[in-house]
């Protein structure tokens, strides 16, 4: 079954394509789920977003949509949210949608993710960096805003990579997604960037994998050491 819940129309201005095109060519992949969730608009970085009169707009359109193409796809109506402090506005928060992804895009306003912004990463320590940005992502499950993480470990994008250890960099952040109940999507656009590979990394999948073990051992009340004594008799 084919789900693909993130994409964006040419509202955000980096996207390009009909929305009826994308449909289309969603149907004729086979694709079962099909979600818009274009960048919500907010009062930072307005020129990679819509703006806020064109909220209606676009939910008509989507809804147009899920009309027009029922009998051949469930199409999902969505917004990407820039997870940033004293930026993030009810009128999206509390918008009518099927989901909300979490992302982050920003530290400390510093849009690291811009090509334009990359002399930034030279100047201030990367294992910092690195912490900084998995903050925010643990700010973002704690919230309770969201339904999908959105692309998990972003900050690698330019392939400035931390010395420390990053699963223990992301312990925190992967806990409280877990905790918040969160889907964590699977995004392949890495492969379009210098870091060359999907988001979150195969170890960070693996590390979460084993996060989900542990607390259904728990629930069942076996210990991690009872469990190993099982599974190696
Ligand atoms: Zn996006
Ligand atoms: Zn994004």
């Amino acid at each position: 079954m084919i789900v693909d819940l993130h994409n964006h129309t040419p509202l955000c201005n980096h996207a390009e394509g009909e929305i009826f095109k994308y449909v289309e060519k969603a149907i004729e992949s086979g694709t079962k789920y099909f979600g818009f969730s274009d960048h919500a608009p907010m009062d930072f970085d307005p020129k990679y977003r819509m703006s806020f009169t064109q909220m209606q707009g676009y939910e008509k359109a989507v809804l147009e949509a899920k009309e027009k193409y029922k009998d051949s796809i469930e199409i999902l109506l969505a917004y990407e949210v820039d997870f940033l402090e004293g930026h993030m506005d009810k009128r999206v928060l509390n918008a009518d949608v099927d989901y909300l992804i979490g992302s982050v895009h920003f530290i400390d306003e510093w849009g690291f993710d811009n090509p334009e912004f990359i002399g930034h990463y030279e100047h201030e320590d990367i294992d910092v960096i690195w912490q900084k940005y998995f903050d925010a992502i643990e700010a973002m499950a704690r919230s309770g805003h969201f339904d999908i993480v959105g692309h998990l470990d972003l900050i690698k994008v330019f392939k400035y990579m931390p010395k420390k250890d990053i699963n223990l960099i992301a312990k925190n952040a992967l806990e409280a997604i877990k905790k918040a109940d969160m889907v964590i999507e699977l995004n392949v656009a890495g492969f379009r960037k210098p870091v060359a590979e999907a988001y979150p990394s195969v170890s960070l999948l693996n590390k979460l994998l084993s996060l989900i073990f542990l607390l259904l051992l728990a629930q069942m009340h076996i210990s991690q050491s009872k469990y190993l004594s099982l599974v190696t008799r």
